[in-house]
């Protein structure tokens, strides 16, 4: 369900940015030969506001997601938006269509999407010479219901996601469309989600469609948690960089590091690992319970969310929501 209005902004390259507007929610005009269509030159966000306790509303990080928008403009040969018109741009938006967030339910929140394509209508290849900024909303649950069942999951051992060189560090739209065709083979064995090695060695272990990895090696305060390490063909997730910090302050070790897809099967059937799961912002931390290939599947932990995996989700949210403190700045208030 969109919201009733998103704000939009224009780039010509003589006058830079123009002031951005709120307007309705309504259709765009395209011409055909728009160039960000023909040729991916495409990217977006996504990030999330949450009621508070006070019944105020605050953005999880938006400073963040600004900041991965300017990479993101840099790989794609656009022009940056500056990180004020981002946030500006959020606030508006937010502040228009507040009454769609419920007061006293935690299991909502605004979903927030800043998307900018290239539009001139231009099939040259070369960058676009025109641009459009816009920021819609809409309302979520969460992404696999809110006490969310464990994940199955689908190790693609024949698609890529990303390669040394490529994109897959930054967030556009050209990294999404080709991975559906492993969502499906994922689907089709039965899989809500496809773990994407990397795509060199199809050894390590990189993410997932739409969220990041982390695996628990052993048990209660003792536990440590570990995550990929930033290769430059994943993408550097605000929730990733969220939890890493609160488990530090929970108490809990963290590691980033490559993890190969053998040592990771081998550690959960010896029980080194005893629970994974997925994060990202419309996935918040979601347990992973199997895993499978064409040749194998196995096994997590007892198969269901672990109580790392549950404490974790547990303080993000809460700080989310400011019922838990989280290191400053996290809670944009709007
Ligand atoms: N990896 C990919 C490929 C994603 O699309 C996302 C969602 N943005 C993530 C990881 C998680 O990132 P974040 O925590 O910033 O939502």
């Amino acid at each position: 369900m969109f919201t009733n209005h998103m704000v939009s902004s224009v780039w010509d390259g003589s006058d830079g940015w123009q002031p951005s507007e709120l307007v309705p929610l309504a259709p765009i005009p395209m011409h055909p030969g728009m160039l960000g269509v023909h040729y991916a030159q495409v990217i977006f966000e996504g990030l999330k506001a949450h009621r508070q306790e006070d019944d105020s509303i605050a953005v999880f990080r938006p400073w963040e997601n600004a900041l991965r928008f300017q990479r993101s403009a840099r790989r794609l040969a656009m022009p940056e938006l500056p990180t004020e018109m981002f946030i500006e741009a959020i606030e508006r938006l937010v502040a228009a269509d507040e009454s769609w967030l419920p007061a006293g339910n935690d299991e909502l929140s605004l979903y927030i999407r800043p998307i900018m394509y290239g539009s001139e209508s231009n099939l040259m290849l070369r960058p676009s010479r025109e641009y459009r900024f816009l920021t819609v909303a809409f309302l979520a649950g969460g992404f696999f219901g809110n006490l969310p069942a464990p994940l199955s999951v689908w190790v693609s051992r024949t698609h890529s996601r990303a390669m040394p060189g490529g994109t897959g560090d930054v967030k556009c739209a050209a990294n999404y469309g080709p991975s559906f065709m492993a969502q499906q083979e994922a689907a089709a064995a039965g899989c809500q989600q496809v773990m994407w090695l990397d795509s060199e060695e199809r050894r390590w272990v990189e993410e997932m469609g739409g969220m990041n990895l982390f695996l628990v090696r052993g048990e209660g305060p003792d536990a440590e948690l570990v995550t990929p390490e930033l290769t430059g063909t994943l993408l550097p997730g605000v929730t990733r960089d969220s939890l890493l910090a609160l488990a530090t302050l929970m108490g809990y070790k963290t590691r980033q590091e490559r993890i190969s897809i053998d040592r990771l099967r081998a550690d959960c059937e010896s029980g080194v690992v005893t629970e994974m799961f997925a994060c990202g912002t419309a996935a918040v931390v979601t347990p992973i319970g199997r895993l499978r290939d064409e040749k194998s599947a196995w096994t997590v932990g007892d198969g269901q969310a672990g109580p790392t995996t549950m404490a974790l989700r547990d303080r993000l949210v809460n700080v989310q929501h400011g019922r838990s403190p989280g290191p400053d700045g996290w809670l944009h208030p709007v």
